[in-house]
């Protein structure tokens, strides 16, 4: 039986582990919270010693065909669009691994014209010798598509259902493919068929209420870790950003809940990793990296072509599905930038250098690689 098909009657499949990730989200008290912060931080030490992940996002097209309301990337929204060419792709990671980046992130909308699985395999082809851990995070695909991709030289699928509330999702999805909830939400477990090594999930914070979304996460987490067992997992908890669109979230995820999500996640999951993006600021970073975090991103673009400048001679409009030359949209208001659109604007700025030395001041050995896959064939 899928995820999918136990979630509907998910108050009657609580288990231990699930009952004890609801009391420690349940109490507010400071001494309860002080509490889950110190056991966060041992056993985080305990599975991870001292050591932090370190990867990039690498967007390859902000294309979509899809209406998500809170992403800067809809179809609706009159946005300067572009797909990167492999030759760009490739530019955009020898940028990325002269940083000092081994794991890399290949980000893009979802459009099967622009962003089909030969065009990402070329992408993997490219890049693959630049970078032991290659993931993806892209339109869920079959089985199929996903073997090649993992063939192709690809470790990890990262896949976020966004939210679990099956209400909220019709009211969100308005347009596209990603209205299917069921599609996605059984992609990990078609990713766990296809080969992938890890596998990430996660929640959009700020969509619907926090803690109903909060459990739903952790029993998808705890089924995957019980029925794909020989696969290894991360988490990630992003909140909403500003971005093209100007969505505002009708809920909220504050800075303390935000603690004890990721201290109730570390202990319950003790060997899973919990990934944190730049979508936070400095210095809640900064906070967070000592008591449960294991991998982040640094120096992040959420644009194509944000590294290096590619890409900006094919820039144009894609408004609901018709391309416009920049040139043709006397209509459009410009988003006055000569560069592709960003999907959300990061609240961390600070390059991987220094993000490195603030991981040092606080006895934290940054690991740029964790993976190789020769690991596998000796
Ligand atoms: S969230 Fe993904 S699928 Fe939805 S509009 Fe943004 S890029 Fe497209």
């Amino acid at each position: 039986m899928s995820f999918n098909e136990t979630f509907d009657n998910l108050s009657n499949n609580i288990n231990a582990n699930l009952r004890r990730f609801i009391e420690l989200l349940s109490s507010d008290n400071d001494e309860h919270l002080d509490n889950l912060v110190n056991e966060s931080t041992k056993t985080t030490k305990q599975n991870f010693g001292n050591t932090m992940r370190l990867f990039a996002p690498l967007y390859l097209s902000n294309e979509c065909i899809n209406d998500c309301t809170y992403c800067g990337f809809s179809r609706s929204n009159p946005i300067l669009r572009v797909t990167l060419s492999v030759d760009q792709v490739l530019a955009e990671a020898k940028h990325l691994h002269e940083q000092g980046f081994r794991s890399i992130l290949l980000v893009a909308g979802e459009h099967p014209k622009f962003v089909s699985s030969g065009y990402l395999e070329e992408c993997i082809g490219a890049i693959k010798n630049l970078f032991p851990s290659i993931a993806l995070e892209i339109a869920p695909m079959n089985e199929d598509e996903y073997i090649k991709l993992v063939r192709a030289g690809c470790e990890a699928l990262v896949v976020y259902q966004e939210t679990y509330n099956k209400k909220v999702y019709k009211e969100l999805h308005t347009l596209g493919p990603k209205k299917d909830f069921s599609w996605r939400i059984d992609c990990p477990e078609r990713a766990y068929n296809a080969g992938f090594r890890r596998i990430g999930i996660g929640s959009l914070f700020g969509l619907s209420d926090w803690k109903k979304e909060a459990l739903s996460l952790a029993a998808h987490l705890d089924y995957l870790k019980r029925k794909c067992w020989a696969a290894s997992y991360t988490v990630s908890f992003p909140r909403i950003r500003p971005s093209a669109g100007g969505f505002t979230p009708s809920h909220s995820l504050n800075d303390r809940d935000f603690i004890k999500l990721v201290c109730a996640f570390r202990i319950c999951f003790p060997d899973v990793g919990i990934v944190l993006s730049t979508r936070e600021s400095e210095k809640f970073r900064d906070y967070l990296f000592s008591i449960g975090i294991t991998m982040i991103s640094a120096g992040s673009h959420t644009e194509p072509g944000g590294y290096t400048g590619k890409g900006k001679d094919d820039l144009h409009y894609t408004i609901k599905g018709r391309r416009v030359e920049i040139q043709d949209a006397v209509d459009i208001k410009p988003c006055g930038a000569n560069s592709a659109t960003q999907q959300f604007e990061i609240n961390d700025n600070r390059s991987p250098k220094e993000i490195c030395r603030m991981l040092q001041l606080k006895d934290l050995d940054p690991v740029w690689k964790d993976w190789d896959s020769s690991i596998l064939s000796n």
